[in-house]
């Protein structure tokens, strides 16, 4: 059993990958601990797996899962993660927005006898203002309606022991939202600040869309406010019909159509707004029931060369 695995999804990363693993190597070269590399290829379409398979030629420690498609960075994660044998498991992207140098440092805290090192961003290099400033009301608010701590400003960029992957493991959901899980096996927790690079080359797979869709899926994961605040919205609105009724029958002078219209479609509105989010959450019951797997595996290429 090796003691270090370091799970790192690629999708469409050919102008960085080699430079990330120039990187890691020379950093798990001098770790003084043994170490396993898994790639995971989420369906890249350019030659990120053409340029793994000759990394792993040179390199006996890496491993490679090469997914059948995209299944975006959650699920290729997981696909990682589930292959690893260490006794401790870092996460961490290609793009070299996280120095692999970092992880002395974290292994450090693991041999502490930490279950799980957190990285906190303490600045967001070369992202817009506007990414950060939405970033940051996500944190805020899952916060505050969900019953787990997410941790503000932490990617998925960490080490985990065994026990924490074992625990991981356990957690089939289709939804994958990594951050929440990560957060809600909890552990024996440390934090470490860095300043997180810019993209070393490529493009990030973010967009807005993505990312609001990503926020849904966390806050539909973890909270059931949103249920709930449905049932009040609907009780209010109850109470104002009431009320208009009441003044309607003492003193008649508010029928006006205007008037009408403006109710008839705030309440429409109101009902479509609830039926909505009953459809978020349905939408999600629906695809855990199929209880499809999370990913499919096109080629496992195990470490250890040809
Ligand atoms: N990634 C992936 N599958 C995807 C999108 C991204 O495996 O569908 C990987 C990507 O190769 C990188 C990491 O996830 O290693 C982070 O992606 P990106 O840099 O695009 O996101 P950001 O850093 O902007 O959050
Ligand atoms: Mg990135």
């Amino acid at each position: 059993m090796v003691d270090l695995s370091v799970v790192v999804p690629a999708y469409n990363e050919e102008k960085v990958i080699e430079e990330f693993h120039r990187r890691l190597s020379d950093v798990l070269n001098n770790l003084g601990i043994s170490s396993e590399v898994i790639y995971v290829n989420d369906g890249s379409k350019d030659k990120t797996l053409d340029i793994l398979k000759e990394i792993r030629n040179k390199d006996s420690r890496v491993a490679i899962v090469d997914l059948s498609r995209n299944f975006g960075k959650e699920h290729a994660m997981t696909a990682g993660i589930d292959k690893t044998e260490g006794a401790a498991v870092i996460v961490i992207d290609a793009d070299l927005q996280d120095q692999p140098e970092l992880i002395p440092e974290m292994i450090c805290k693991w041999q502490e006898g930490y279950d799980v090192v957190l990285m906190k961003r303490a600045s967001r290099k070369g992202e817009s203002f506007l990414k950060k400033l939405t970033a940051d009301m996500f944190y805020k608010f899952i916060r505050k309606i969900s019953y787990i701590n997410i941790p503000e400003n932490v990617g998925d960029f960490r080490l985990m022991s065994r026990k924490v992957i074992e625990a991981l493991k356990s957690c089939g959901e289709e939804t994958r939202f990594m951050k929440g899980l990560f957060a809600w096996v909890g552990f024996k927790t440390w934090t470490i600040e860095y300043e997180r690079d810019g993209r070393f080359a490529g493009n990030t797979t973010w967009n807005y869309w993505k990312l609001w869709n990503f926020a849904l899926e966390g806050i539909t994961s973890f909270s059931t406010l949103p249920l709930k605040i449905a049932t009040y919205i609907g009780i209010l609105v109850v109470l104002f019909a009431f009320c208009f009724g009441i003044t309607e029958i003492v003193m008649p002078t508010l029928s006006d159509d205007g008037l009408l219209i403006f109710c008839v479609t705030f309440i429409g509105g109101i009902q479509l707004i609830v039926l909505g989010i009953l459809g978020e959450y349905l939408s999600r019951v629906f695809l855990e029931s199929k209880k499809r797997p999370l990913y499919i595996i096109d080629k496992f290429y195990k470490s250890g060369g040809e």
